[in-house]
């Protein structure tokens, strides 16, 4: 699909499959799913950076963080070059940017004064796998995912050795430097998110993109204030591919990618809809001055599509 094609949401060619009452309300009747750039081999790690009015994202195979400014309408090299193979990100509460690098198995910030700092590489004496994505809690400590998929495929990353027992999720406290594994029973830990308390955590398993019939769901799990994880129970199950990265928005509800699209599942598990997309979808982020729009990760696309904001 060429660069500015546009797709009217609408009777004729319509993107949006509603499952559920009130999903086709989340967007505008005269949006549009437009592709603002197809030239990546694999898109991801999208976060939104509202000072600046753009987006980052990661063109994972190619090495390269490319951004687009909602200002001039262009794409272009932000960070390429570096062996870093940075997949998830997310903006950090004091200004900064968090990256999951695969190519040196760490999670990393980039500091508001440009400086790189490596918070997390090693946990119990080996070097982690390949952190996939991240979150940052409302009380300031960051979770991410460490499967293994940036050292199994040359181009996702430095092939090597897995030193860890397994493929676990992680709290790192920037208080205290220290590095906890909270959750050890996924195969391929994905994307996660919190609810908008910071009460549930959501994360995604993988792993049927490695083993068809393997796991792909999202399971929910309860934190509670003493920052103790209870549940864990299967919260929903991917329709189509697996689940890979995913939001939540300011309701509660999960916009969730997989490979035919973009699924919207409310608090209480309920497929709402389907946004559809030419292909594969890796994850997203929400943006626009009015938080408004849904950027989103495809494959070789940046693509947006509109939404009744604030979200
Ligand atoms: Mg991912």
């Amino acid at each position: 699909m060429a660069d500015g094609m546009a797709i009217e949401i609408g009777e004729a060619g319509s993107v949006l499959t509603a499952f559920e009452p009130g999903f086709s309300d989340l967007f505008p009747e005269k949006g549009s799913l437009r592709v603002l750039w197809s030239e990546g081999k694999w898109t991801e790690g999208p976060s939104y950076l509202p000072l600046t009015r753009s987006v980052v994202f990661s063109d994972i195979p190619n090495d390269r963080q490319m951004l687009y400014s909602e200002l001039s309408g262009e794409v272009h090299v932000w960070r390429g070059g570096h062996r870093q193979f940075v997949n998830g990100t997310t903006p950090d509460a004091a200004g900064g940017l968090i990256l999951c690098e695969h190519g040196t198995r760490s999670l990393t910030l980039l500091s508001h004064d440009g400086r790189r700092v490596v918070l997390a590489d090693r946990f119990e004496g080996g070097r982690l796998n390949s952190p996939n994505d991240v979150v940052q809690h409302p009380d300031g400590s960051i979770w991410f995912t460490d499967p293994t998929y940036g050292i199994e495929f040359p181009d996702q990353g430095n092939p090597g050795e897995k030193e860890q027992k397994g493929s676990f999720v992680y709290r790192y406290d920037p208080g205290t430097g220290e590095l906890s594994a909270m959750i050890r029973d996924f195969a391929y830990p994905n994307g996660l998110a919190f609810s908008p308390d910071g009460t549930r955590l959501y994360v995604a398993d993988s792993a049927g993109s490695r083993s068809p019939g393997d796991k792909r769901h999202i399971r929910a799990f309860n934190l509670d204030s003493n920052g103790q994880l209870t549940g864990g129970e299967i919260f929903v199950r991917c329709l189509n591919g697996v689940f890979d990265g995913f939001r939540v928005d300011r309701a509660g509800r999960l916009w969730a990618s997989a490979r035919d699209g973009v699924y919207v599942i409310s608090e209480s598990g309920e497929v709402m809809g389907r946004i559809a997309t030419p292909q594969t979808v890796s994850n997203l982020c929400f943006g626009g001055p009015d938080r408004d729009l849904l950027y989103i990760t495809a494959t070789s696309d940046l693509l947006v599509i509109n939404l009744v904001g604030p979200v």
